[in-house]
């Protein structure tokens, strides 16, 4: 069992780039920078360890993921605290703690998950079943945000349907690869799990190379599109979560102050740094205030501050550039007259990277706070009176990762969500994900599913035998 010090020792390389904790500033470690040459190496490992690792039977491979389960769960504070130092979130509140807690969870469910070989006609003349083959070699390239659950969620699957994997954390997050990549090696046969470290360049090897068959990809939108172009080489299988920008939709029938906790997670989790969360509300002319005070209400009992003290449940961006880009994105709001509820007053000498609780009303659906994506804690309000118009205006952007709805009446917001363009649309919650439930985006949010039975399909080659 590790502590955070001996977690962080067997990581840390001397002479590697520093590591800084985007709260304080402080110095947290050191990580190597892999060259192409690293990176061709550990496609070779994960190459040569493919076969033996597919020959395992199923009930093998299980065995395996629910020692990384129980290895995590051994290991959990001591990752925790690492997360919370590298990517600045919170232990506490849905955050850190709570990340690894979901990288337990996306372990033993997809472990637990049966994939049976389905029989697909059988009709006398015709007997033709579907099984799920390895694919080979996956690369799975993970963002900053939630670094350790979805480099789980990329790996875990891959895993148990007998493939290895190259994984490449973000460089922002880089720690927080390597310390859990760690972990799980503790646990798997060598080259069955390699990690290399750096950036984009290093992503770009891997989607460039003929000895890659698939590469799960979570990120922007725009790095989603040089992966689909460089993948042509060998016509590689793609999983691609990319960026979103959820609307929510408020019926006229609900009660504001019932709303307001669901309506602020769904926007703050991860201090709005969260593919899937709430990032501009359409609430109705009729509650329009009552709705943005409760929010105000909930939201400024929820204390920001240093991912160490427990009594913080909101952190800094993690990095400068996403800092700049909500401030960039508020002050545009700001200067074409849209009102501050709440925040939109950062101290931009501050050590951290600080961005206070913002709530923005009465904004201009065409501002770009509202049609860019901020990833950062600043939600605007947009007023609607007629609720065509609010599923137009939700619908009108490029990307449609998730959605919500929110009414007291189920049936009534089904049929709104029926016509919400994306991936997942939840009613009265917003990017409340399950390790049971597919997930993935609509339009250029992305394509293919993760979770559940078909995440599973989606690391594997169906093949069908047929006679
Ligand atoms: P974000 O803005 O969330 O950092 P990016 O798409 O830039 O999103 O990065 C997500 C991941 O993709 C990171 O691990 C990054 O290093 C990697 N990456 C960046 N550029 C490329 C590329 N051209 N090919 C493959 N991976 C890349």
């Amino acid at each position: 069992m590790y502590t955070y010090e001996t977690l962080l020792a067997a990581i840390t390389v001397e002479g590697g780039r520093e590591v800084h904790n985007p709260a304080t500033g402080e110095l947290i470690g050191r990580v190597p920078t892999h060259t192409a040459a690293d990176v061709d190496a550990a496609i070779d490992r994960a190459e040569a360890a493919q076969p033996a690792w597919a020959a395992l039977s199923d009930e093998e491979r299980v065995g395996y993921m629910n020692k990384i389960a129980d290895a995590i769960e051994a290991n959990a504070e001591a990752l925790a605290e690492l997360l919370s130092r590298e990517q600045g979130k919170p232990l506490n509140g849905p955050n850190a703690r709570f990340e690894v807690g979901g990288c337990v969870a996306w372990t033993r469910v997809p472990a637990g998950t049966p994939l049976p070989v389905e029989v697909v006609v059988d009709d006398g003349e015709t007997y033709a079943e579907m099984h799920y083959r390895p694919l080979g070699v996956v690369g799975a390239i993970t963002p900053w945000n939630w670094p350790m659950m979805i480099a789980i969620w990329q790996i875990i699957p891959s895993l148990r349907m007998g493939n290895t994997v190259v994984s490449k954390p973000s460089e922002y997050t880089t720690l927080s690869g390597l310390a859990l990549n760690h972990i799980l090696n503790t646990v798997l046969p060598a080259g069955v799990l390699e990690t290399v470290a750096g950036a984009g360049d290093l992503g770009a090897r891997l989607v460039e190379s003929d000895k890659i068959a698939k590469i799960m990809f979570t990120g922007s939108t725009r790095t989603g599109k040089k992966i689909i172009e460089a993948s042509s080489g060998n016509v590689k299988r793609l999983t691609l979560e990319l960026g979103g920008n959820d609307a929510g939709i408020v019926l006229d029938d609900v009660d504001p102050k019932a709303i307001a906790e669901g309506l602020f997670w769904g926007a703050f989790i991860n201090t709005g740094q969260t593919c899937a969360a709430l990032k501009r509300l359409y609430v109705p002319d009729s509650i329009y205030d009552e709705v943005v005070n409760e929010l105000a209400a909930f939201a400024a009992q929820m204390p920001m501050g240093q991912g160490l003290d427990e009594q913080n449940v909101l952190g800094p961006l993690q990095n400068e550039m996403q800092f700049n880009v909500v401030d960039r994105l508020v002050e545009s709001a700001k200067a074409s007259g849209a009102r501050v509820v709440m925040g939109g007053n950062p101290d931009r000498d501050a050590t951290g990277y600080f961005y206070p609780t913002t709530l923005i009303a009465d904004i201009d659906p065409a501002n770009e706070l509202v049609t860019e994506e901020q990833f950062g804690p600043a939600l605007p309000i947009i007023r609607y009176s007629d609720l065509d118009e609010a599923i137009r205006m939700a619908n009108e952007l490029e990307v449609g990762l998730g959605g919500s709805v929110w009414s007291s009446d189920r049936d009534r917001a089904r049929a709104v969500a029926a016509r919400v363009q994306a991936g997942t649309v939840w009613i009265n919650s917003h990017g409340t994900i399950n390790p049971f439930v597919p997930f993935g985006g609509a339009k250029q949010s992305g394509y293919g599913q993760e979770f559940g039975v078909a995440g599973l399909k989606a690391v594997a080659q169906p093949q069908v035998i047929q006679g």
